[in-house]
């Protein structure tokens, strides 16, 4: 006899996206269950206030956040689970998923909503000042940052996008670029040459990080490797990281349609992937925004499309 509990919508990831998901498919009586992942929360749960979640006046911590957002789910009825979906067979459906490599759910749909992880340089400064002037999302930190001197790691667009915000914010902000030149487009290179307040540190990497209690300045090389190599310090109030978020997508490798940078491809602006009733939301399919208040917002989306799904299928 076949044991294996059938759950109509099941939902991989616990950050915004994955917890909104629940609270609309539990109030639209779809049973979700949820699993958590490696870090219940996700993303937010390593950052400290939120002040642009709409709804908290005062802000709120990522932690607390997430909490509210997961006893939202839990008090519609969703089944919020530890563990970590380790699988998923695509080749029949319902799909099978298996959880810590043992467990194993069948589901009729898939919400993936495993969200992306930011770069960082692997130094072990980054660990021990994380959360104390190491920040790898400016729109979030930012603000701490007021009239204080900052720098941006990378020389992408994300990186541009990210000094030039922080240049409203901050009084002085490096640019630190590894190579001699900007990868980012043309218009975000044009904006940041511009910016009065961001100087560029061509050709220099970060090999460690200074400071009592909290991040006081960095230890940078330029021109490493080089003849003319030489040691250069600078004084700064916070450290950001911008050089790429890598996409939580080996689930579904293979099977669901990724874009080249490797996020999760949707049908026209939807939820919708390539696989009927697998559907995608928050990071994991958005290397634009990235914000808490979209990922939740997709998240809705997609438990809308399940239900849909669910229904148009009639399982
Ligand atoms: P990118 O991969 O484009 O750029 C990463 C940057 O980080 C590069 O300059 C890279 O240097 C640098 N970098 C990577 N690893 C290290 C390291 N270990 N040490 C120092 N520097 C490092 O990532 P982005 O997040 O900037 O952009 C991702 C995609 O999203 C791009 O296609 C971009 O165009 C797009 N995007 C578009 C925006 C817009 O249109 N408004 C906004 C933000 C992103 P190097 O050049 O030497 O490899």
């Amino acid at each position: 006899m076949n044991t294996t509990p059938t759950v109509r919508c099941l939902i991989v990831g616990s950050g915004p996206a994955g917890y909104t998901a629940a609270i609309y498919a539990s109030r639209a009586n779809l049973s979700p269950v949820l699993f958590e992942g490696i870090q219940p929360g996700g993303q937010l749960t390593t950052t400290t206030d939120v002040e642009n979640f709409p709804g908290y006046p005062n802000g709120i911590t990522g932690t607390e956040l997430m909490m509210d957002l997961r006893a939202q789910a839990e008090r519609f009825g969703a089944d919020i689970k530890p563990g970590l979906v380790t699988d998923i067979d695509f080749s029949s459906k319902p799909y099978k998923v298996t959880v810590d490599g043992t467990e194993s759910y069948l589901a009729h749909a898939i919400i993936i909503s495993t969200g992306a992880t930011a770069k960082y340089l692997g130094l072990e400064d980054e660990k021990k000042y994380n959360g104390m002037g190491v920040s790898a999302c400016a729109t979030c930190d930012g603000f701490f940052y007021r009239n204080k001197v900052v720098a941006v790691v990378g020389g992408g667009d994300t990186a541009c996008e990210e000094a030039i915000y922080l240049s409203s914010l901050a009084s002085k902000v490096y640019l630190i670029v590894r190579k001699p030149y900007l990868r980012a487009s043309k218009v975000m290179q044009d904006r940041v040459m511009k910016n009065e307040k961001i100087e560029i540190l061509f050709e220099h990497n970060t090999v460690g990080l200074f400071g009592e209690n909290g991040v006081e300045g960095a230890h940078l090389v330029y021109r490493k490797g080089e003849a003319d190599e030489k040691m250069v310090d600078i004084a700064i109030d916070g450290f950001f990281l911008a050089i790429g978020h890598t996409p939580n997508t080996d689930l579904v490798k293979g099977v669901v349609d990724l874009d080249e940078q490797g996020y999760i491809k949707t049908i026209e602006g939807s939820p919708k992937t390539n696989v009927p009733g697998v559907f995608a939301a928050g990071d994991v399919a958005d290397p634009h925004y990235r914000q808490a208040i979209t990922a939740a917002g997709s998240g809705c989306k997609a438990a809308i499309e399940v239900e849909r799904y669910l229904s148009e299928n009639e399982l």
